[in-house]
């Protein structure tokens, strides 16, 4: 606290990162990371790119990644918007389409960095419950709002919503933008990106960071009708005309013209995370439903902070989130099948214990 800080920086409350722990020898499952790596074109197209050109400044429009991104959906480059990670095209989303007036809602469990953006724009938030079971009910998404945000898989539960209930939120809410976040999409849950077309009040987002592995380029961009688009382009050239540098365009560019790697590795990710659900369940886990690259589970017997804890001992970070309705879970990022089976033998340990 500062005399010097504004109101709002004051009461902040930031979004806290996972630990990014300096040694190499932990086993890290604690942020979502891929642990495939990015495809070897993308690093070799960042290689080539590094050198005198850096001299200069990047495209600002991006084109050649946007060009890209919109003939893999079958739209125009005018569909598209790109910036430095999707947590920067969601804050330009909420600066852009969220006036403050009436609440935007998202679910009570969720991505918590959606209320820190309502608290850094001003902008009113409202929680709706999911179920007893994590489900999100598109039915509670009714009646007037400033606006709805989905995360699609969910996070930190990784429960997918059917492509059916994404259109009657859609539906239900004609006149306030719909943020639909696919930041796990591409582990088994439906892209809404087909819908672009048919709904103007829909905006898609997407990230590098998981299911191609370039968390460490920072990323995103969003799928929306031009008149979306043309809104956040206005936001970003309000702030940094040059979010994405050289090499981050050259790496990303790559990474989406690389199918097959990006098939290959998120696919050995979907049999893993199969493989684990099964053992953890006979190990007498609870896990949700997952259509993503991480497990939302709690043990019948052992406390989350003591699996936390003593998973950490062995040399294993997962995640928890001290939050109501949530406290005793843990999240378990797929890694490596060497990894998984690491973290296993770990939780059959102290389980025994
Ligand atoms: C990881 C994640 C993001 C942000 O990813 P970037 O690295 O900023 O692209 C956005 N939404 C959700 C739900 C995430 O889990």
């Amino acid at each position: 606290m500062s005399r010097f800080w504004s109101p709002i920086v004051e009461k902040l409350v930031p979004y806290t990162p996972g630990e990014q722990p300096g040694q190499r020898t932990v086993i890290k499952l604690n942020t979502n990371e891929n642990p495939y790596g990015p495809s070897p074109l993308a690093l070799q197209a960042i290689q080539a790119a590094t050198g005198e050109g850096l001299r200069l400044y990047p495209d600002p429009v991006a084109s050649e990644l946007r060009d890209a991104i919109a003939g893999s959906f079958s739209l125009d480059v005018d569909h598209i918007h790109a910036g430095n990670g999707s947590d920067e095209v969601l804050a330009q989303a909420f600066n852009a389409f969220f006036t403050g007036k009436d609440a935007v809602v998202f679910p009570d469990i969720t991505y918590s960095f959606y209320r820190t953006y309502c608290e850094l724009y001003s902008i009113q938030a409202e929680k709706i419950p999911l179920d007893s079971a994590f489900r999100c009910d598109p039915k509670n998404y009714r009646g007037p709002c400033g606006g709805v945000v989905i995360a699609n898989p969910n996070a930190p539960t990784g429960i997918a919503m059917p492509l059916e209930g994404i259109v009657q939120i859609l539906q239900q809410n004609p006149d306030v933008v719909v943020i639909v976040d696919e930041a796990y999409v591409d582990f088994g849950a439906e892209s809404a990106a087909s819908l672009v077309p048919d709904f103007e009040n829909l905006l898609v987002v997407q990230t590098f960071s998981k299911s191609r592995s370039l968390a460490g380029l920072r990323v995103g961009f969003a799928i929306g009708q031009p008149h979306l688009i043309e809104a956040l382009q206005r936001v970003k050239d309000s702030f940094n005309s040059y979010p994405l540098g050289r090499l981050s365009l050259a790496g990303a560019v790559a990474a989406w013209m690389d199918r097959e790697w990006f098939d290959r590795t998120r696919h050995l990710v979907m049999a893993d995370r199969e493989k684990t659900v099964t053992a953890l369940e006979e190990q007498g886990f609870d896990v949700l439903p997952s259509s993503a690259n991480f497990l939302f589970a709690s043990h019948e017997k052992v406390s989350a902070e003591k699996l936390l804890r003593d998973l950490r001992a062995r040399g294993i970070l997962v995640r928890h989130f001290a939050r109501e309705r949530i406290g005793n879970h843990l999240r378990i990022s797929i890694g490596t099948s060497e990894e998984c089976a690491a973290l296993l033998a770990a939780t059959a340990s102290i389980i025994r214990e």
